[in-house]
This record gives structure tokens, C-alpha cells and sequence, in this order.
């Protein structure tokens, strides 16, 4: 009996991201999403809703081999998040640990501005935690595109050869063990911090539960990204925000789109760092891997597996080499 509720459990478990405000694909936003899509598509590029429709509902690319794998990993990652999630690190148990060693240093006092006034506590939480959030996201996803082993992770999420709303749970489970270790490490820091200096009166400006500025971006589009879909911004606007277009010259398989648009919200990171690419009128992108990744597979055994035995194979050469370079010092000394 136990079993089937657990199994019921997780059956509403599999599409809960689909009601839950905090969640991309959160039905709301997916369908603010269309929205946008129309007006961009009727607004500037002057097509009729019935030609706006076909293309927003393509079955091409919502029916592709693509995206039959993504929804199928999408399914198969929520099972693995299902017995991942208890192992994880807490972001209360990050918070904590930290609470705790601030109190061992000497410059600042607990409480040490706890009576600054309370909206300016909150703004400021709700800002810093938006920024450092998306900061972190930039970091990581630049490491995933720069060291070999984590390349090999972040190949499955590129190898998508059309861009659909799920394909944001097109990553393989390590990528997505990265990314909780990575919030839970960059809001839990947050939090401790704040309420080290604060007290209790920190809190977060929300909408639905969500913090507002997270809200604000999946209400312009956030799902627009992983489309077909190129909304561009204003140039200007570009090098603040990450317009769809631009993440999807992320995934663009072309040499001068190569390393480039990083960022999830924010463009600034990607400005500041060298890794801004503005979005390019009526370009036709190709999406995927190149040839000589030898990775372009909507198979899941391969999608799942080879990244493994590629982390496999680096940290092996790593392991050869450093052994072979021990061994020619320790000979050296010894003569
Ligand atoms: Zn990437
Ligand atoms: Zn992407």
C-alpha cells in the first residue's frame, strides 16, 4: 500500500515544476511566454496570427527527435532528483555553518545594523540574492563551457539540436547535482550574512513566493530562450539583460558564437568578462554540437552514459600524467 503512495506521490512529483511560481515552466509563465511570442511575431515581424500561430506551434520542432529526447530526460531527471535530493548539501545547512563561523571573527558585530530601516533591508536582501544567484550561474556555466571534464556534463544540454521550454531539463543528473550544490552554496551564503548583520527583520520582496526580480524575469520570457522564438533586445539593453536571442546564439554552433552568452538574466557578467555576443537580425542559427564532438545523439544511453566515461577517460590522463611526472622527480632526486 505504502509503495503506490509513494508511487502516486511521485507521479504528481514528475509535473509539480509545472504549478510551482518558483519553476521556469511554471503554466503561468509558459503562457505569458505564447503571449510574447504572438506580439513579437505580429508587432515586428508583420505576420498575420494564423502564420504567428503555425510558427509558435511548430510541430517540427515540439515533435523532433530533439525534443522527444528532452522530454524523455526530463522525465528520467526527475526520478534522479527524486533519490539525489536527500544527499544533497542544504542551503539551511550552508546558512548555519556559516551563521556560526561569523561569529568567530572580530571586525563586525552580530546585529550590527539591525536598525537600518526594514524595506531597505529587505530591498537590499532581495537584490544581493537575485545577483549573487545569477552571478553564480554565470561562474558555473562558464567552467561547464571552459574545463574538459565539466564540458563533457554540459555537452548533453548543447547537443539539442531544436530549442523547446524543456530542453532547460535537457542536462545530464551531474549537471543538475553542479547546479543545487551551486545555489545552495550561493543563497545560503547570502542568508547567513544577512542575518549575521541584520537580525531577524531580513526577508524577501516576493510575487507568488518568488523573489520579485526572479519573478520579473520568467514574466518577460524566460522560457523564450530555449524557443525558436528570437526576441532580441534594443543593443543597449542587451549588454544588461540576456535577451532569448542571445542564449540562443549560446547554443549556436557557429565559430564567432563560440563561448559566448553565458549569463542566465543578466548580460552584465557576460559584458564585464569578455563573453558578450548582441544578437544578430534575421540570422538562421543551427543549433547542436559540431561534427567532432562526435556527441550529437538524441539517444539516451548516450546522452546518460558517454559523458560518464568521458569524465572517466580526463581524470584518468590527469592520474597518468601526475604519477609520470611524480615518478621522473622522484628519479631525478635520486640522482
Ligand atoms: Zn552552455
Ligand atoms: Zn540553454
Amino acid at each position: 500500500m505504502e509503495f503506490f503512495g509513494l508511487f502516486f506521490d511521485s507521479i504528481i512529483s514528475l509535473f509539480s515544476d509545472f504549478i510551482n511560481p518558483k519553476k521556469r515552466v511554471f503554466i503561468g509563465y509558459l503562457l505569458l511566454s505564447i503571449g510574447l511570442a504572438f506580439v513579437w511575431l505580429m508587432l515586428a515581424r508583420k505576420l498575420s496570427s494564423h502564420s504567428a500561430s503555425r510558427k509558435i506551434f511548430d510541430l517540427n520542432i515540439f515533435w523532433s527527435a530533439s525534443a522527444k529526447a528532452d522530454y524523455k530526460i526530463f522525465i528520467l531527471n526527475r526520478a534522479f532528483t527524486f533519490f539525489l535530493s536527500p544527499l544533497l548539501l542544504s542551503q539551511i545547512a550552508i546558512a548555519t555553518s556559516l551563521y556560526f563561523a561569523l561569529h568567530s571573527q572580530s571586525y563586525i558585530h552580530q546585529g550590527q545594523f539591525s536598525d537600518v530601516h526594514k524595506a531597505a533591508i529587505v530591498g537590499l536582501f532581495s537584490v544581493t540574492m537575485f545577483l549573487v544567484d545569477d552571478f553564480s550561474k554565470y561562474i558555473l556555466h562558464r567552467w561547464m563551457h571552459k574545463i574538459p571534464a565539466l564540458w563533457a556534463i554540459h555537452k548533453v544540454h548543447h547537443s539539442a539540436e531544436t530549442l523547446t521550454p524543456i530542453t532547460v531539463y535537457r542536462v545530464h543528473p551531474l549537471e543538475g547535482v553542479l547546479y543545487a550544490s551551486r545555489s545552495a552554496l550561493a543563497q545560503g551564503s547570502v542568508m547567513a550574512c544577512f542575518i549575521f548583520l541584520f537580525g531577524n527583520q531580513v526577508d524577501l520582496y516576493t510575487v507568488v513566493g518568488v523573489n520579485v526580480l526572479v519573478f520579473f524575469f520568467h514574466i518577460t520570457g524566460s522560457n523564450l530562450r530555449h524557443s525558436h522564438i528570437s526576441i532580441r533586445y534594443w543593443p543597449w539593453l542587451e549588454h544588461i539583460l540576456i535577451s532569448p536571442a542571445q542564449h540562443q546564439v549560446h547554443h549556436s554552433i557557429a565559430k564567432e558564437h563560440y563561448d559566448k552568452n553565458f549569463g542566465v538574466a543578466l548580460a552584465v557578467w557576460d559584458w564585464c568578462f569578455g563573453s558578450l555576443h548582441l544578437s544578430e537580425k534575421n540570422s538562421d542559427l543551427k543549433f547542436g554540437l559540431l561534427q567532432e564532438e562526435n556527441s550529437s545523439s538524441s539517444d539516451l544511453i548516450t546522452l546518460y552514459i558517454k559523458p560518464v566515461l568521458e569524465v572517466f577517460n580526463i581524470a584518468k590522463k590527469y592520474f597518468i600524467d601526475f604519477f609520470h611526472y611524480a615518478f621522473l622527480k622522484l628519479n631525478l632526486k635520486k640522482e
